[in-house]
């Protein structure tokens, strides 16, 4: 099997006859189909190891810069069909969502306010939007906010509240619908097959001085604690999830995108439905702004989310 993986810098080979736990395997992934071979998403090197594997599919760190990705991965296709009903995954529905996220949007919401200099309506894009709660919340503050979201099912109930949200992803997203003051990511990057290529759009889409807000899941660390007692096992949650960043990372990524005065934090927790995450995603989220605050920021705690604010240069 790994004969067929021929690494080549600067080619992306196609790989085949990958075996895939058909108990786990995700839905609607082929697993007879070729898979993608690809480099290193921020520095295009190809030398990395492993890291785990999880629902068949290899996860790597690469040697060079530290980016954490599933190689190889599904094809474009397979991954966009992924989302047809990403919101529906665990029965969970648009007020499941709004709760997971009551926190995290406020938060946000917040932050974008106070940060705001210029003066006249503000307008907000909301990558990877779903339902459209933050749009929602960030019109009663007066802002012009509208989003993009691939799940046909999420944007069907959005459109229906009357929020403005278009059916597509980043990528295919008009640049003459910018420029915006303000671009939010929430769990979004890690989804994304080329997130420097999501980065540079939305650097692209953005006003001079313009704000990227970013928050990502930060799986590694916990896969490392919990890989020893034999748990952890879909933790990175593949094909979903396509890559893991720590905070330098981003930060890295952020800066070669030509972003500048990138700041990480905690940020508030995510409100899980299920008792068992939602105690442990509050405490640890209370750990982690605690350990902050009191090392004035210099500490992140490894293996929680965090988010991370950065912004257009003027010139
Ligand atoms: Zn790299």
């Amino acid at each position: 099997m790994r004969s067929d993986l021929v690494s080549t810098r600067g080619v992306s080979r196609m790989i085949g006859d990958r075996q895939v736990d058909a108990a786990t395997a995700p839905r609607r992934v082929d697993a007879a189909s070729a898979w993608e071979y690809v480099e290193c998403n921020l520095c295009g090197g190809d030398a990395t190891r492993p890291v785990a594997t999880q629902r068949g599919l290899g996860i790597v760190r690469c040697r060079a810069c530290g980016l954490v990705y599933v190689n190889p991965r599904p094809p474009a296709g397979e991954l966009t069909a992924l989302y047809a009903d990403y919101h529906g995954r665990d029965g969970q529905d648009e007020s499941s969502w709004d709760r997971l996220m009551s926190r995290v949007f406020r938060e946000a919401a917040e932050l974008l306010c106070s940060t705001r200099t210029a003066s006249g309506r503000a307008r907000l894009l909301d990558v990877g939007c779903g339902f459209g709660g933050f749009i929602d919340l960030m019109r009663q503050r007066g802002w012009d906010a509208e989003g993009v979201d691939p799940a046909p099912s999420a944007v069907e109930v959005a459109t229906r509240r009357g929020r403005a949200v278009r059916l597509g992803t980043l990528e295919g997203f008009p640049a003459e619908r910018g420029p915006y003051d303000a671009v939010t990511m929430f769990y979004v990057l890690e989804h994304l097959p080329d997130p420097m290529g999501a980065l540079r759009k939305v650097f692209d889409l953005l006003v001079p001085g313009g704000t990227l807000l970013v928050r990502v899941p930060h799986t590694t660390p916990i896969v490392r604690l919990l890989a020893p007692l034999g748990l952890g096992g879909e933790l990175y949650d593949p094909p979903f999830h396509l890559y893991d960043f720590t905070p330098a990372v981003l930060q890295e990524m952020l800066r070669r995108t030509g972003f500048r005065a990138a700041r990480t934090f905690p940020g508030q927790p995510t409100i899980p439905a299920r008792l068992g995450p939602r105690l442990a995603a509050a405490f640890f989220g209370a750990v982690a702004t605690g350990l902050h605050a009191a090392t004035r920021g210099s500490v992140l705690l490894p293996g929680v989310s965090k988010s991370t604010l950065a912004r257009k240069p003027l010139r």
